[in-house]
């Protein structure tokens, strides 16, 4: 079968634009140590708009369920092919359409990476703030798919305030294109804002216009350490009340310093149970004051607080804190590691939380993430060998979906559901809201052949 589409395919694209199936890179996303595979029926590539409405057009009519894919850094299996369909990897599709700096705006295919926007945007001048983490490999339509988050949403926002115009191919087989170079839009329903998060179950995003702002002169971190999570997070409640605006509010807990610590320049207070790391931004004047407001008020209970100043200690912070996922998950060798996300007040909460339904499914468990978001990476360290305690990890993620509900949160801040958390949107929804997501869907796709088995 995966044979004869593979060929059908080839006479419709070329044999450019057609991968093998049996490629594996194709296989999974970064859930993989999850075990999530799946092998697709076969493997596409456009390198148009058009060639993504030929493929979308040729699967709808012959019923063949569709999967899009970036840059596969996606961390909740959405661009798994979990049951076969056609993959169609945007890779090819990475041409800047059009770059105005003096405009602060850019339009680029979907299947241009993360850094290569931010380097643009950085060579004139300018600044895309979004900053997920993989963005060497993760494509800007991924980003958008997903909404990505990043450090420096605390300040700037998520991926999807920086779009102004999507262009994205449609069932069965039409492109639809909303917003532009253009910087408001109230003229329909925003269709632009239903696909950004969609996570590919309502079209293939195919290109975007992205607003751009003139970078910040400067910038530079403030790194605060407390005995308890309750004084830290008091600590950032304060930072926010005293109206200072860092450009990143982030944190580890005491079980993350444990696994992390060791690796960080220099050595911590042997009480430390909880890091705050800030960030200020702007012109020289202003990081420097913005410092001396944030040291000032993060002081007030710290152990110590730290204002790395030299461009090799400021590299060496954020390249700790990058390392920090892969040193929880260095510990036992695996994690199940979520994107949870409350108000800012129930932050400490839900790190506690956290705490409290690893002890009670006997597990090993930290917290780190976007503080100023109130974005959790609440983790259950787990050895991957081991079923039993891989199966009660997931029990304890489930209970974290019910408890950040419960404290007035979300499933997920920054991950989107994929696969992974499919069918735990009621949890935050009632029946009327998930009949309309439900209607939405309908809609876009009424085959439900865009990403099936995914978000809802
Ligand atoms: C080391 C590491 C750090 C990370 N840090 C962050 C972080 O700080 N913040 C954050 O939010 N995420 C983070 N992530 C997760 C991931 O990088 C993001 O979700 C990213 O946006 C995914 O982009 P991608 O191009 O890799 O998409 P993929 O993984 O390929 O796909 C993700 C989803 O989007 C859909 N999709 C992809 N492209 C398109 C398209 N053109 N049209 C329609 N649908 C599409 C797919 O079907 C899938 O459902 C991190 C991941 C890693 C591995």
């Amino acid at each position: 079968m995966s044979g004869t589409l593979e060929r059908s395919l080839r006479d419709v694209l070329g044999d450019d634009g057609v991968a093998s199936s049996e490629d594996r890179r194709f296989h999974s996303d970064a859930t993989e140590a999850e075990g999530l595979t799946g092998v697709p029926s076969a493997v596409v590539l456009p390198a148009s708009t058009q060639e993504v409405e030929t493929v979308v057009r040729w699967c709808y009519d012959r019923d063949v369920a569709i999967v899009p894919r970036g840059g596969g850094t996606g961390f909740a299996g959405g661009s798994v092919p979990l049951h076969g369909g056609v993959v169609v990897d945007l890779q090819r599709m990475s041409r800047v359409r059009a770059f105005d700096p003096l405009l602060w705006r850019m339009h680029v295919e979907a299947g241009l990476r993360t850094s290569e926007v931010r380097r643009l945007a950085r060579e004139s001048g300018l600044l895309f703030p979004p900053d997920p983490g993989a963005a060497e490999q993760s494509q800007i339509g991924g980003n958008v798919a997903t909404n990505a988050g990043g450090p420096h949403a605390f300040k700037y926002g998520v991926t999807g305030r920086w779009v102004t115009g999507i262009e994205a191919v449609i069932a069965p087989g039409e492109v639809l294109a909303t917003g532009g170079a253009i910087r408001k839009d109230v003229a329909g329903y925003d269709l632009k804002s239903l696909l950004v998060g969609s996570e590919g179950t309502l079209g293939i995003i195919t290109s975007v216009w992205l607003r751009l702002i003139p970078a910040p002169a400067a910038s530079a971190p403030v790194v605060a350490v407390y005995r308890s999570s309750a004084d830290g997070c008091a600590a950032i409640e304060a930072v926010l009340g005293s109206g200072i605006v860092p450009a990143a509010l982030e944190f580890l807990d005491a079980g993350t310093l444990q696994a992390a610590g060791a690796a960080y320049a220099l050595p911590l207070p042997p009480e430390a149970g909880f890091m705050v790391l800030a960030e200020a931004d702007g012109s020289q004047p202003e990081t420097d004051a913005t410092v001396s407001e944030l040291r000032a008020v993060l002081g007030e209970h710290a152990l110590e607080v730290r204002a790395p100043a030299s461009a090799a200690d400021v590299a060496a912070l954020w390249r700790w804190r990058d390392g920090v996922s892969l040193a929880v998950e260095a510990v036992r060798g695996g994690k199940i590691s979520e994107d949870i996300v409350v108000p800012l007040d129930r932050l400490d909460d839900m790190i506690e939380a956290t705490l409290e339904v690893a002890r009670s499914h006997r597990l090993q468990a930290c917290s780190w993430g976007h503080a100023g978001d109130g974005n959790l990476h609440s983790t259950f360290l787990i050895d991957p060998h081991d079923q039993a305690e891989v199966s009660r990890a997931h029990v304890a993620a489930r209970e974290l979906y019910a408890l950040a509900a419960a404290h007035g949160g979300s499933i997920s801040g920054e991950h989107g559901l994929g696969s992974v958390k499919r069918g735990h949107l009621g949890v935050q929804c009632n029946p009327a809201t998930l009949a309309l997501h439900r209607a939405v869907k309908q809609a876009f796709d009424p085959k439900g052949l865009m990403n099936p088995g995914k978000k809802l």
